[in-house]
């Protein structure tokens, strides 16, 4: 699925792994839920939105991009929805069912911009925990090249504020809520140990 060319309509993406492919850290039943359910209905709604409207014909992208600049209430709706849909596609394509440790190009520049893995975990785990309410935890290279973890409410991505998502985690409780309740630190912890898909960071850097 290149994430550069999604043309409407939108569609929701089969995921690149098993429903139960993330166990234990995340069950089948939450992956079910959120892809099938969460995922699938900002995809719809999207769709329903950009009908007849000037959005019906861009990509997902620019979507996103046009609507974020825009301030009236429609817009507002359809970035909402073209946003959600855009990070829940990036969010899949950043876990792995076999996670394993940065390599190569990632990892020299996990090392340059944090200082090692542990000290990027660090980072990420308190930025996740942090995020009031909710939204997407982020690994970006900003505007200068550099990489950096941030965070974004609701609906909003990074690719809206010019920036180059590596990695996303949804922070959203729909995410981890029936694994780990009110525990989203403990999430955050197993996410980054056993999930993230470094291959594919390495790719968007
Ligand atoms: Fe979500």
């Amino acid at each position: 699925m290149p994430l550069d060319k999604i043309k409407p309509p939108f569609s929701l993406p089969k995921l690149p792994y098993e429903e139960n492919a993330l166990e234990p850290v995340i069950s089948s039943r939450t992956i079910s839920f959120h892809h099938g359910k969460h995922h699938a209905a900002y995809v719809n709604k999207l769709n329903e939105l950009v009908a007849g409207t000037p959005y019906e014909s861009l990509p997902l992208e620019d979507v996103v991009m046009r609507a974020a600049k825009e301030k009236d209430a429609n817009a507002k709706a359809i970035f909402n929805n073209a946003g959600q849909a855009w990070n829940h596609n990036f969010y899949w394509l950043s876990m792995a069912a076999k996670s394993a440790e940065p390599t190569g190009r990632i990892k020299d520049a996990i090392e340059s911009n944090f200082g090692g893995l542990q000290e990027f975990k660090d980072a990420f785990s308190k930025a996740a925990a942090a995020q009031f309410g909710s939204g997407w935890a982020w690994l970006v290279k900003g505007k200068n090249g550099k990489l950096k973890v941030t965070t974004t409410s609701n609906a909003d991505t990074p690719i809206a504020h010019g920036e180059t998502p590596l990695l996303t985690c949804d922070v959203w409780e729909h995410a981890y809520y029936l694994d780990y309740q009110n525990r989203r630190p403990d999430h955050v912890k197993a996410w980054l140990d056993k999930l993230v898909d470094w291959s594919f960071a390495d790719q968007n850097l």
